[in-house]
Order: C-alpha cells, then structure tokens, then sequence
C-alpha cells in the first residue's frame, strides 16, 4: 500500500533523504505511521534508520543526544526537531520491564518485530509505501489490536504493552484478538512489575478514549484492574465508568469520575488516592475539587460566593460532570452566575493593603488579611460595589478597619 506524503512526514523528508542518499535505510515507523492509515491527523513523527548513532550525529548539523544508549538522537532542521533512532533488537527481559541490553541492527524487520502491536509495527518509505511485515494493514481493516508475534512472551518482556493494548482498544474502537486478550488474561499480574507513572499514562489515555465501553471492558474482564493502585474492588465502579454517556475530554476528569464512581468523599482519602496513583499536583488539587463541586451539587445550587471560589472554570467542568454521571444538571444557572460575577479574581478587587493601613492609621498585621477577604467576600455577594471608596466605608460600618 502506498499513501501520499503530506504535512508533517513532508517536512521530515529531508532527514529521510539525507539518511538516504549517504547509504542507509531510513523509514517513518510507529504512531504516525498507524494514525496516517487511519485518516487521522498525525502529530509527531518518529524516524527509524540502519545508521548507528555515531553516523546519524555525522550526517546532521544540529543534534541532540536525547537517548543514546538506546539509539536515539533527535535532529534539528529548519526549526523542528525530529527524534531519529537506530534499528535495534532487544535481548532477554529478566523484570518484566527493561531489556537487559539493546543490540544496535541494519534490518529493519528485527526493529519492527520488537514494537508492541501489529498495527504500531509499520513503516513507510520517503514515497508513502508501507512495509508490513505483520498484517498490521488487515489488523486495521479488521479493527484489531494483536501482538506482534507471541503474545505472552511479549507480554513477559514488558507487562506495560497490555495497558496499551487495552488503550488502544479504547482509542479506536477495536476489540482484542483472541490470543492476545488471553495472554493478558494470563499474565495480569505482571502489571506489578511497572512503574505506576508509565500505566498512569496509559489508563489517562484508556479513559479518554473515544470508545471507553471496549477499552474498560477489557480492562476489567481481563483483570488487568486489579494491578493497578488502589483498584483491587473497582469492578463495579469501573462498569459505572465503561457506561458514561460521551468520551471525557480532559485528564482532571478522569479521576473526578473514577473518585467519584469509588464512591470516595472526603478530599483527603482522595487526594491520597491520586498520589499513589502518581498524579501531578495540580491535577489532585482540581480533581478533587471538582469531586468536592460533584457532591456539592447532589443536593444544593450553587452561590456566586463559591462560584468564584472554585473558579468558573471548575464549576462550569462540574456542571458537565453531573451529566457523566445521570445526575441533575443546571448550566444556565452556573452561566448566570459565572457572567454576572462582580470580579473574576482578587486582582481585580478595587482596595488594596496600602489604602486600609492609611485608613485604619495601623500597620499591617492579621487584620489586614482578614478586611481585603471580607471585602471580596462583600463585593462578590454584592453587598457593596467594586469601588475603593465604598469598600472603605462597608469595611469601616462592618468595624474590619
Ligand atoms: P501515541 O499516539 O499515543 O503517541 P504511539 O504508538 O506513538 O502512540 P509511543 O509511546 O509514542 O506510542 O511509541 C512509539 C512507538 O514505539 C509505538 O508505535 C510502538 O511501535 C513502539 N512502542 C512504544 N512502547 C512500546 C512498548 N512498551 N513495547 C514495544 N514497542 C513499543
Ligand atoms: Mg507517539
């Protein structure tokens, strides 16, 4: 099969080329391969070659070392770069997990047979033809997802591969051969191998797949589940999770949903839930505020006062998240509230520290914290208008200055 040359692969053929023309073999290869066949916008280009590291770093005017000991080099021309690796074989795997050493290759099959999935193991020439030496092309017809040659003993060399398999069941809406579902039945258990961070990333990508329903179903009917933090007993929530009624569209909401669908509450059990799980900071804090926003608005609308406390952005994602959930939603009563906010954020408070202090005749001091947050509490529930002088004179009648 031959497929055009166009966008991004266009701006990589000069790597190809050059690669080319001094000799060896240099082809697209991985996610961008699959995703041109599947009609989908491809992203980031991966190069494979038959030239060593030391020869890539020869042809290039520009590189980096990003991950030499594993033939990696990015190359950087006209302003992009582009991450070009060095055929390879990986040899025996002791911890399910690592190799134990990278053999550095000319053939491009020995590369190709080490990928994980028949439909991730292409390659395409600088002419768009396609090498496929798996019938990964009969595999995307079919919408299957298959190992590259036997499955379990792919499976025993890097346990990760049955998170993607199920992610990627899950991003495409294909369903999981029979040998290969099978094998990962199997071989569950050495998900315990892997680092949490590296599934972390595969079960975001699982639950934001535009087919959750397959990718879910064969996350928990293989009992891939069971291995990962905190979900020994998630088979009932992870079913209430398959079942939500359009796909999720950022990170913060996977876990609000998955927190909530656990049925845990309190913020604190929560937040300990996310950080054995590896998430970043940022994404605890707003994922557990939303959960807190979920539970919230199980029984009572919503103030203006905690609208702005939450962040209109959080409130508006909850609101959306009651959907996910088959609860009572009520968006035009958070737009009202988000548009008529008096302020968006403390910034925008017409009072600052310097005036009360001459007001007052005080210096700063405990006091003086407590009146500028009564005075946004005031503004926001409108109490009194966002204007210097009027804030001074509710602060001044409420006796905070
Ligand atoms: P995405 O679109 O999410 O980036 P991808 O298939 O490009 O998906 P990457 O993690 O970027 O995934 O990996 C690039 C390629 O490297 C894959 O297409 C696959 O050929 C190979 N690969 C990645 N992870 C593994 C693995 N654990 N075992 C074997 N091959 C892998
Ligand atoms: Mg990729």
């Amino acid at each position: 099969m031959k497929v055009p040359i166009k966008g991004e692969f266009k701006d990589a053929l000069p790597v190809i080329e050059t690669l080319q023309d001094a000799g060896f073999e240099a082809y697209f290869v991985g996610g961008s391969v699959r995703d041109v066949l599947l009609g989908k916008e491809v992203n980031d280009v991966d190069i494979a070659t038959s030239a060593f590291p030391e020869e890539i770093k020869r042809l290039f005017k520009k590189t980096v070392d990003v991950g030499i000991e594993h033939g990696t080099v990015m190359v950087l021309m006209d302003g992009e770069s582009y991450e070009v690796t060095t055929f390879r074989t990986e040899s025996t795997y002791q911890d399910y997990r690592r190799p134990d050493s990278v053999t550095f290759v000319r053939s491009l099959k020995e590369d190709l047979k080490r990928r994980d999935l028949t439909i991730n193991a292409f390659a395409m020439d600088n002419e768009g033809l396609i090498q496929d030496f798996f019938d990964g092309e009969k595999d995307l017809r079919d919408h299957v997802i298959r190992a590259v040659g036997k499955p379990e003993e792919r499976f025993n060399e890097d346990a990760l591969r049955m998170m993607r398999a199920v992610r990627f069941a899950s991003q495409l809406g294909f369903h999981l051969e029979a040998d290969t579902y099978y094998a990962i039945v199997v071989n569950a258990h050495l998900l315990e191998n892997i680092a949490v961070e590296r599934i972390q990333v595969e079960f975001v990508k699982m639950a934001l797949g535009d087919y959750i329903l397959q990718g879910m179903e064969a996350f928990f009917t293989s009992n891939l589940f069971k291995f990962c933090p905190g979900m020994k007993h998630a088979e009932v929530a992870l079913r209430r999770f398959s079942l939500i009624p359009r796909p999720i569209k950022k990170e913060r909401h996977v876990w609000a949903l998955l927190l909530y669908f656990l049925g845990i509450r309190d913020s604190k059990e929560a937040a300990s839930f996310l950080r054995y799980w590896k998430v970043s900071n940022q994404t605890i804090n707003d994922s557990t505020r939303l959960l807190e926003l979920i539970y919230y608005r199980h029984h009572r609308p919503l103030n203006q006062y905690q609208v702005y406390l939450y962040t209109p952005e959080l409130v508006w994602e909850a609101e959306d998240l009651l959907e996910y959930i088959q609860l009572p939603s009520d968006k035009s009563h958070a737009i009202k509230l988000i548009q008529s906010l008096p302020i968006q954020s403390r910034k925008e408070l017409n009072i600052d520290g310097k005036r009360l202090m001459e007001e007052k005749d005080a210096r700063g001091g405990k006091w003086l914290g407590e009146a500028i947050a009564m005075a946004e509490k005031a503004v926001i529930l409108k109490a009194v208008k966002n204007e210097s002088d009027s804030i001074v004179n509710w602060l001044r009648k409420n006796k905070y200055i």
